[in-house]
Parts: C-alpha cells; sequence; structure tokens
C-alpha cells in the first residue's frame, strides 16, 4: 500500500510513544534513537536504530512492558515551550533521526512520565489505556543498515462496557 495512502489514528500514533519506552527499557540506550514511524489506520511501525536482532526474550518483554504500561492507564502530557528551553531542560532526547527543521522555534514535548519523552506535534491520546492492547506482529532487523523494524497492531482491549 503506498504510505501517501496511510491513514493517522491517534490510538496507533499514541502506542508508538509507548512501544518506543519499552524498547529503550528493554535494549537499553543503544535503541535510543528513532530512524521512523508509520501509522496506517490500526497498523503502526517503529524504527530505530540498533546494531544486533533482540533475542526472543527480549521481543516478548518489548510487548508485554509496553501492555503493562496501557494498562497502566498513565497520562500522556505535552508541554509547549520555546525550542532552547526544551533543549536545556530536557536534552537532545527529545529529538529523533529524522531532523526538524531549524526554522521551528517552539515545541510540543510529549512525555509519558519514567517512560518516553519526544518533540512530537501530532496529536495523541490523554492517558495511554485509551490504546486498547498492543500486538507485535512483525520483527525485521537489517543488518546493513542498522536498524530494528517493529510492525504492530492496537487492538480493542477488554471492553469493560461488555
Ligand atoms: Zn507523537
Amino acid at each position: 500500500m503506498a504510505s501517501d495512502s496511510a491513514k493517522f489514528d491517534v490510538r496507533t500514533h499514541t502506542a508508538l510513544h509507548v512501544l518506543k519506552g519499552a524498547v529503550v527499557k528493554v535494549l537499553g540506550k543503544d535503541a535510543l534513537w528513532t530512524a521512523s514511524t508509520y501509522v496506517d489506520g490500526s497498523h503502526g511501525r517503529l524504527t530505530v536504530k540498533f546494531i544486533r536482532k533482540p533475542s526472543p526474550e527480549e521481543m516478548e518483554r518489548i510487548e508485554e512492558e509496553a501492555n503493562r504500561k496501557i494498562a497502566e492507564d498513565v497520562q500522556v502530557r505535552v508541554v509547549e515551550l520555546n525550542r532552547d528551553e526544551a533543549e536545556r531542560r530536557y536534552g537532545n532526547i527529545i529529538y529523533d533521526l529524522y531532523p526538524i527543521p531549524s526554522s521551528v522555534k517552539r515545541l510540543k514535548i510529549v512525555i509519558i512520565d519514567n517512560w518516553n519523552i519526544n518533540a512530537c506535534n501530532k496529536p495523541h491520546l490523554t492517558s495511554t489505556g485509551g490504546i486498547g492492547r498492543l500486538v507485535i506482529r512483525k520483527w525485521r532487523f537489517r543488518k546493513s543498515k542498522e536498524l530494528l523494524e517493529i510492525s504492530f497492531d492496537v487492538v480493542r482491549g477488554i471492553d469493560k462496557h461488555g
């Protein structure tokens, strides 16, 4: 499917932030840099710079940690501030490998406490619980580029309203 037909979905996009936090928690700081993200409806893909294929245990833990954070239904905060102030306060971890143009002087910083922090101007859920559940469908490690691609779907969680 052509990427220009991709449909934005706020649940799937918010899930990218949650998944990224789980990836860094399990794989460590070597997996800190996001190379690209993709959302098309309930399907998403996170690509991070990484040096090896994760073990099956690590893959399992990443999915578990992401779903634990969703189940906790923690707040997704957005603070808007001047770019130099954002850099001073949070450091370069707010950035991804794809640059924000230098003409952009004000940033929205998306924060899931003790989990993920990222400059991002897209809309988000106000808390993680609304994501439902995240199911990882495919792992792909591209050794030549040192890129780890994680494809997932968001599905409805247990419906409390029956
Ligand atoms: Zn975002």
